[in-house]
């Protein structure tokens, strides 16, 4: 069924509900226009004509939403469309200015600063200068229309004051405008690190122990529900202790960034690896079967023994121990994991290097 904001893309879905508080806008500036016109402050303009010219420039918003609702933004360099939208509002509230009542015109001024704070999403300083040339010589267009062609209508000194206050106010708005850009995109900037850290290792870049949990809790839930089932791999740096103190901790770190790495990407897109704590990390395999997980582990052993370490020498090479096992359903994650923590015991205490696994009973 067709909705008015997108679900399945929140991008595009973020962009249309901004759009509509811009339409909004327009609403506003144009019940305000009736109200004056009821009131008294009659427009240059006949009732139908202002009702026709209302309608055009809602119309133009209805183009805008056509354009975000069938995705033409994207392929734009700002998708966002901010300035083209803030162009056509600023041409809008100048037409608004030719027709206006000479009492009412410097209220239509505050409609600018309205059509600029939509720029704090997007604009840096340069571009709200430039718009703000081109707003004002907008405004005074409109104004030496009026004073070829309904000269009457015009206070030269209320609008020479008028022009002077616009281009001040926009001048100013201009930086600090641009200013709370530069905050709200550092933000951004923040937020995507924070919620990096949040679910990722830091040092090795893969998951943490707060999204292993999350994950296993997700995976135990799906199986209880479908019946299916999981495995879970727990794997250790064997001796690893022996490098820290022999090359030192930096190297054992760059160490364990590679081992990581290099396992994670041969891991399918379904599998997870999470650092579990130290030099300990955990896979969540989709396989429902151990062997099938073993299998895997010993893949990953061997791939680790031929590992190479660039500045290392040649003989250098790391090992790893497996502890295997399955999830049975509907045993708590703590107790997969004990099993696989105890077959990991088994791997060390025979020799390490090695991958021991516990099939569930
Ligand atoms: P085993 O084969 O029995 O696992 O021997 P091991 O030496 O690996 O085991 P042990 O638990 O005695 O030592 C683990 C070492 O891992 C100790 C700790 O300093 C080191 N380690 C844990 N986390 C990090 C880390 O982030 N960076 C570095 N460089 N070392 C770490
Ligand atoms: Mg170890
Ligand atoms: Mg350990």
């Amino acid at each position: 069924m067709f909705k008015i904001i997108p679900q399945n893309d929140r991008r595009q879905a973020k962009l249309i509900r901004r759009f509509f508080m811009s339409a909004g806008s327009y609403l506003m500036c144009i019940l305000l226009i009736f109200y004056g016109h009821f009131q008294g402050f009659s427009l240059q303009l006949s009732f139908p004509l202002l009702c026709l010219y209302s309608f055009t420039a809602m119309a133009t918003q209805v183009v805008f939403y056509a354009i975000f609702r069938s995705g033409i933004n994207k392929r734009s360099n700002d998708p966002s469309l901010t300035i083209p939208q803030m162009v056509v509002a600023v041409f809008w509230l100048s037409v608004v200015s030719f027709y206006c009542a000479e009492q009412a015109r410097s209220l239509i001024l505050l409609f600018y600063l309205v059509i600029f704070i939509f720029g704090v999403f997007k604009l840096q300083v340069y571009q709200f200068l430039l718009l703000s040339v081109f707003a004002l010589g907008s405004y005074m267009s409109a104004i030496v229309m009026l004073l070829v062609f309904r000269p009457e209508a015009v206070n030269i000194r209320l609008e020479v004051l008028n022009c002077v206050g616009l281009g001040i106010i926009l001048f100013w708005f201009s930086f600090v405008g641009g200013y709370i850009n530069r905050l709200r995109e550092k933000l951004v900037e923040a937020l995507g690190i924070i919620k990096k850290l949040a679910t990722h290792d830091e040092l090795t870049n893969v998951y943490n122990r707060r999204k292993l949990f999350e994950s296993l809790q997700r995976e135990k839930a799906l199986a209880d529900r479908n019946g299916s089932t999981f495995s879970i791999c727990m794997f250790d740096l064997d001796l690893f202790k022996e490098i820290n103190d022999t090359y030192g901790h930096l190297v054992g770190d760059t160490v364990l960034k590679i081992v990581a790495n290099a396992i994670q990407n041969d891991l399918r897109e379904e599998d997870y690896i999470a650092r579990y704590g130290g030099e300990e990390f955990v896979l969540i395999l989709s396989y429902p079967e151990v062997e099938s997980a073993v299998k895997c582990a010993e893949r990953l052993r061997t791939l680790t023994e031929n590992l190479s370490f660039p500045g290392m020498p040649n003989s250098f090479n790391i090992t790893i121990s497996f502890g295997v096992t399955g999830y049975k359903s509907p045993e708590s994650i703590e107790t997969t994991l004990a099993r696989a923590d105890a077959a990991l015991y088994r791997a060390k205490t025979r020799g390490r290097n090695r991958v021991e696994f516990d099939k569930p009973s």
